[in-house]
């Protein structure tokens, strides 16, 4: 049994409600670790050595923080094995993609905030003014399960190259690779205070972080409810707020586009991860000619998708997360049958026994699926596919925006015109050509009920940095 404590200014300290957290592994549903249930008191303390630190922090170069950064990179890199087993035990990643899906982009990201701190231009002037950027001093991050490790790292690494000190309060699903990330945080050598980690419950530790009045900014990433609630707190303190939120993102496959490759594109992005994906193209957009044609192409793509213990090499899918992940995506597959569309792959999961092993879903694929239809607006966060059909690509457009998300979106197409026009009206922050995927520095966030503000490169970076202007004599 893994046992964690909390982390603050550079020590592990148990909570002050005396009580703990237990973290089940989704493959076994045995519990697999322990972490402590912060609680109002233990936010007090973070957020205090946070305070103290984040002066010093502040003002040192931006070439000092990176140097940091880059140290806590190399000791990432050093324990990524480790990490690997925890985000798997966590939330059940299969070993032979857990490095590619979930740790690489953590090391990457700190080294990327590395440079972009040391590149950028923190000062300019106008002609009879002067305006600086500057660090807001303490961040507060709440992070969801299903990326664990960088829904953290993605936020926190932008923050402190920016100069802010953070406190993070991960999921409880899931919090122990962001306590394995303080452990190298530790080990990298950060000055104390400036990286704490406070684990708990979101309506007790977030809520607590969200009012806080020397938090001075909050990055939220999960559910669009939870989002509000935090965001509507966050505010009583007016603090700054950006929230990363939910999705129900479409694919569009054009007339003429690579129904191949958009088949393969759209399974990679909906089954890996087991569909618990903010971003994933989870409605498929397809001319209603050629839909025949991508039903056989994705029963063939499909198989591919190996579901089963996530420590078989061969496991592309693991389980979902939790129980009540499980219950839901059931419900979702229930609710799709119900209301009239066609399973292709895939099955309803069986009833939850005592003998259940693990949270297993297999990938399924809706066919005849209309827009209105429980499965087509609900973000299902589970391995699940809908086909819908269009007639225009005017229609298309209006099926992909008919949404109260706007997170992402996709189009395949072999007239790159055609396509680029359809992806400039898709009201989404986040958009792919031909599924071509972007590095990290593109900004990653969304319109609608999808968020406020971005995530990666410049752009995440500039959200920790508040602007301030002089007008010179
Ligand atoms: P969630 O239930 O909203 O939880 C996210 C975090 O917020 C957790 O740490 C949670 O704490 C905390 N929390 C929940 N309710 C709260 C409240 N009332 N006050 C304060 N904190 C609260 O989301 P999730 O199930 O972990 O993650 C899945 C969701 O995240 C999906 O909707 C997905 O689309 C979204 N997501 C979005 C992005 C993006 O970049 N746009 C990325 C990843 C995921 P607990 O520990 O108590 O759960």
């Amino acid at each position: 049994m893994i046992e964690y404590k909390l982390f603050i200014d550079n020590e592990w300290r148990e909570s002050q409600s005396g009580k703990t957290i237990s973290v089940e592994d989704p493959a076994t549903r045995e519990d697999f670790a322990s972490v402590q249930r912060g609680n109002e008191a233990d936010v007090a303390a973070a957020v205090a050595a946070a305070k103290e630190a984040s002066e010093d922090w502040g003002a040192l170069s931006p070439r000092e923080r990176a140097g940091y950064l880059r140290s806590l990179a190399d000791v990432l890199e050093a324990h990524s094995d480790e990490m690997c087993g925890i985000i798997t035990s966590e939330i059940g990643m299969p070993r032979a993609h857990v490095f590619d899906w979930h740790v690489a982009a953590a090391i990457s990201g700190a080294r990327m905030y590395a440079d972009i701190a040391e590149a950028y231009e923190y000062t300019a002037e106008q002609d009879n003014y002067m305006v600086i950027k500057e660090p807001f001093g303490v961040v507060a991050g709440i992070t969801p399960w299903n990326y664990p490790l960088t829904q953290a790292t993605t936020k926190l690494f932008a923050a402190m190259a920016a100069g802010n000190t953070v406190v993070l309060k991960p999921s409880r699903q899931a919090p122990v690779s962001c306590l394995k990330l303080a452990e190298c945080v530790l080990e990298a050598g950060f000055p104390k205070g400036v990286f704490n980690v406070v684990t708990g419950v979101g309506g007790e530790v977030g809520n607590a972080l969200a009012a806080h009045p020397n938090v001075d900014a909050l990055s939220f990433t999960g559910s669009t409810d939870a989002g509000i609630k935090v965001g509507q707190l966050a505010l009583t303190t007016v603090k700054k707020i950006t929230l990363e939120l939910g999705g129900k993102s479409p694919l569009i496959l054009l007339p003429g586009g690579d129904a191949r490759a958009a088949v393969a594109a759209i399974c990679s992005d909906v089954f890996m991860n087991t569909g618990q994906t903010c971003c994933s193209f989870t409605r498929f957009l397809v001319p209603r000619d050629r839909c025949g044609e991508v039903e056989a192409l994705i029963k063939e793509e499909a198989a591919n998708y190996i579901t089963g213990d996530p420590g078989d090499e061969a496991t592309v899918v693991g389980p979902l997360v939790s129980e009540a992940a499980y219950r839901k995506v059931k419900g979702y597959i229930e609710a799709g049958l119900s209301e009239g569309a066609r399973l292709v792959c895939g099955k309803v999961p069986e009833e939850l026994t005592d003998e259940t092993k693990g949270y297993f879903v297999e990938p399924a694929v809706f066919m005849d699926v209309t827009n209105d239809m429980t499965i087509a607006r609900d973000e299902i966060f589970g391995p699940v596919i809908s086909v819908i059909a269009y007639d225009t690509v005017d229609e298309a457009v209006r099926i992909a925006n008919d949404t109260k998300y706007g997170l992402a979106g996709c189009v395949f197409g072999n007239d790159r015109t055609q396509a680029m026009d359809v992806l400039c009206r898709i009201k989404a922050g986040y958009l792919l050509l031909n599924g071509e995927i972007p590095d990290d520095s593109a900004p990653f966030g969304g319109y609608k009920m999808s968020g406020i503000g971005r995530e990666g490169g410049v752009h995440g970076f500039e959200e920790f940095l508040q602007i301030k202007s002089i007008s010179l004599d």
